[in-house]
């Protein structure tokens, strides 16, 4: 456990300490000249070095003091700090202090007057020392890569009877943010050893990549890449799962009964090892998906298990019997991840492996242990079952909102909870998925921070730690910021206490504890908080920046699922100004994601895509056909608006250079199922209004006389049709577009319409009279209005 041994007042403030009698350290005071020297070993490692530039020039900020860099080789100067595994050090620190009991991340620092110790491995306690000192008495700290408070003292000294030992909790410690991820400097500041890397560049100044994926395989989900389905399975279909009698090519998980599929596997390993040695670990873990095989003899062993982490962890062992002849130290590193993660009930785990075990199905509102939901009672169990089995357990903890990274995900004060259970129940390696694509997800830089100091020690007190972020990192914005933090996780908590409602990583807050009201509330706090700054550019940013996450809510809420209504229609005083407040938004969120660069709305980039389409599209109706009914009246929607079914089976977005916009939507002959359509539920309709439908479709016939396709509106309520076309063939000149009129009517209040087309019924003979049919694009227009023809 962590130990903390401050003997003496943590106070920056050398009057402070000299109250109590004993006369401080003054390691650097302003106007001076440097009293002290830094003393690093004469065969200093490279983060040692570091570790002495890194507090040289930190010290210089704060004090405007230079202390000069010193080799241990010379005479021990009258002052100094000896940083790292110096030769006075240890006789300075005197007997009964064994350095091993610090591993190679932790340290002790004491002073020995006149001199302070600051005693840590060469690997990287040296470096964590001298950050300590740079943040516990010089009050420096590194909130976000953009963003430290470096403070301008007087004068920088410690207890004269100061003696703090520390050493972290998880021996790797890696919250995955995209700012910690992409900062080395940041991460090493905030003692985050863990890089997730599989390149092996962690430069040697911060300890290196102790914690490296070897061979090539990643961290995660290797089966694909150890037995390609795209090699082996026309050939070997027997390799891969058996799902509902059949084996599976595509989203498949390995037969891990099959002998010949252990032997390749194994052989595959070794390779990877032999090219890539001298990593940590090596992954041998399930793809990201369910389809776990069901054959006789993976079923058997299963049930025998009682879990199908039996034939899994069976497996797994059986590689690393195998790696361990040749790599004792080559750890094998599996998944316990959805349908394994309870762990078998009889077979143990070989000592070289490793299980990841994850909590992706746990509620994020409150501590693990303290909810009340039934996944995070099912975890517990679980994670009591592998931590008998092992004393390395490596947990992947999930700590943002998955499906909209921007979107509150109310989980702060869960953070510190689980981090502690995670620590009881044996784990060492403890890694937090964050928003890792892009910056400022919901409090991002908040939770990063956050983390790694938990990481380190997850007995620390979280309200000062909240308190100092919030003080450093929003200035005059603080109080109201904090207001807002406090109050949605407050309500977050309140409906959580529901075992039906919890925070999960694709559920974000924004349709469940936070409403409207909520909104209303929070309005002019945000107000407040951003004019507060508004003088200060670093302050402002990231103001501006969090306050982006209750805008996307706003806007979230106003038009609830992101920009439903793709087609505005409707023109009232109140629904232009709804309009007009929506479109602004829209434009602030955008010009935020243009200054901040590197914004990621989703784990998708499909879904973050879509969204930023939509939001181009919202504020500049000119440019795209979905939206540029608010004027015109007219709304002309693309095929790509168009949903499908079994795409590839009954139809594709293809290429076509006859189309107006050179693509189309193909439907093939294989069917005549309603399988492309579009819900009215995305058009504002003017209430009462009449409308039309039209549609420009080509058709490819075989023959005339039969369909050539059918469509229309359906009414989902009524269960039928609102009006609808069936043309046949005869009457269609072949291969060209046309308009067709398909529907006049009214449409339904409540958006719960939708419409259809779907390639002809067959003929008396079975078969198709078309070879496809191809949709370029469809139009909605107010009635009475006439419809101009639109030049072919
Ligand atoms: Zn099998």
């Amino acid at each position: 456990m962590v130990q903390k041994i401050v003997l003496g007042a943590a106070c920056v403030c050398c009057a402070a300490f000299a109250a109590f009698g004993v006369a401080p350290l003054e390691i650097a005071v302003r106007g001076q000249p440097a009293a002290y020297a830094i003393v690093i070993s004469e065969k200093a490692s490279p983060v040692e070095k570091y570790a002495a530039e890194e507090l040289q020039s930190f010290l210089e900020q704060v004090t405007g003091v230079k202390l000069p860099v010193a080799s241990d080789a010379a005479p021990l100067p009258a002052k100094a700090i000896l940083l790292g595994e110096t030769r006075y050090s240890l006789a300075l620190l005197g007997c009964g202090f064994d350095p091993k009991t610090l591993g190679s991340d932790g340290f002790r620092l004491a002073a020995c007057p006149p001199h302070l110790v600051a005693y840590g491995s060469a690997k990287r306690g040296a470096l964590y020392a001298a950050y300590e000192i740079l943040e516990t008495y010089a009050g420096c700290r590194w909130y976000a890569s953009w963003h430290s408070v470096i403070p301008k003292k007087s004068g920088v000294c410690v207890p004269a009877n100061l003696d703090d030992v520390q050493t972290p909790a998880f021996a790797m410690r890696q919250p995955y943010w995209y700012d910690i991820n992409g900062h080395r400097d940041l991460a090493a500041r905030l003692r985050v050893n863990g890089f997730n890397c599989t390149r092996g560049d962690v430069d040697e100044k911060y300890g290196g990549d102790t914690f490296r994926f070897g061979g090539g395989l990643g961290s995660c989900h290797t089966f694909n890449r150890l037995l390609p389905p795209s090699i082996y399975f026309d050939k070997h279909p027997e390799y891969f799962s058996l799902v509902k009698g059949k084996r599976r090519k595509d989203r498949t998980q390995l037969c891990l009964t099959n002998p010949d599929v252990l032997r390749i596997v194994t052989s595959n390993v070794l390779a990877r090892i032999r090219k890539d040695p001298g990593a940590k670990f090596y992954g041998v873990s399930q793809n990201d998906w369910y389809n776990y095989c069901e054959c006789e003899k993976c079923a058997a062993i299963d049930a025998e298990e009682e879990s199908h982490a039996g034939t899994m962890v069976r497996f797994v062992n059986a590689i690393a019997e195998a790696v361990e002849k040749e790599f004792p130290d080559a750890v094998i590193e599996t998944l316990a991840y959805q349908y394994t993660r309870k762990p078998p009930k009889k077979t143990r785990l070989r000592r070289n492996v490793v299980p990841c075990l994850c909590s992706i199905e746990c509620d994020f509102t409150r501590p693990i242990p303290e909810s009340p939901y039934a996944e995070d009672k099912a975890f517990m169990k679980d994670i009591c079952g592998w931590k008998t089995q092992t004393d390395q357990l490596y947990l992947w903890d999930y700590v943002t909102e998955f499906q909209d990274f921007t979107l509150p995900f109310p989980n702060v004060y869960a953070l510190k909870g689980n981090l502690q259970f995670f620590h009881d129940n044996n784990v060492k390696e403890m890694f937090a998925e964050g928003a890792q694509l892009g910056r400022h997800a919901e409090f991002a830089e908040l939770k990063g921070w956050l983390l790694a100091k938990l990481m380190w020690n997850p007995e620390l007190d979280v309200k000062p730690l909240i308190d100092d972020f919030f003080a450093g990192y929003y200035g005059k914005a603080a109080p109201f910021i904090r207001e807002y933090f406090e109050e949605m996780h407050r309500r977050q908590a309140e409906w959580s206490a529901n075992p039906n409602n919890p925070l999960r990583i694709w559920t974000s807050a924004a349709f469940r504890s936070l409403n409207d009201e909520f909104v209303e509330w929070a309005k002019p706090l945000w107000k407040k908080a951003v004019d507060a700054v508004k003088d200060d550019p670093a302050l402002s940013y990231n103001a501006r920046m969090s306050e982006f996450s209750f805008d996307f809510l706003r806007l979230e809420r106003m038009n609830p699922k992101p920009m439903r209504k793709v087609v505005l229609f409707a023109s009232s005083p109140e629904n232009d100004a709804r309009i007009a407040e929506v479109k602004a938004l829209t434009q602030s969120l955008l010009d935020r994601m243009t200054e901040a660069k590197d914004i990621s709305l989703s784990e998708s980039r499909a879904r973050h895509d879509a969204l930023v389409a939509g939001w181009k599209a919202y504020v500049s109706p000119s440019t795209n056909a979905a939206v540029n009914a608010i004027e015109s009246q007219l709304a002309v929607l693309e095929e790509r608006y168009l949903s499908l079914s079994r795409p590839g089976q009954w139809g594709a977005f293809v290429d076509d250079p006859k189309a107006a916009d050179g693509k189309a939507l193909k439907l093939f002959n294989t069917h005549f199922e309603w399988c492309t359509s579009f819900p009215m539920g995305k058009v504002a309709f003017k209430p009462g209004a009449k409308y039309k439908l039209r549609a420009r479709v080509r058709v490819e016939k075989t023959r005339d006389g039969g369909e050539a396709f059918w469509a229309g509106v359906y009414d989902s309520v009524a269960k039928k049709g609102a009006g609808g076309i069936t043309p046949r063939t005869d009457a269609i000149k072949d291969a060209e577009y046309a308009w067709y009129d398909i529907c006049t009517w009214t449409p339904r209040a409540d958006g719960r319409e939708y419409f259809w087309i779907g390639p002809g019924r067959f003929g008396a003979d079975g078969k198709s009279s078309i070879k496809a049919i191809h949709i370029d694009k469809i139009e909605l227009s107010l009635v009475p209005r006439t419809l101009r023809t639109e030049k072919e």
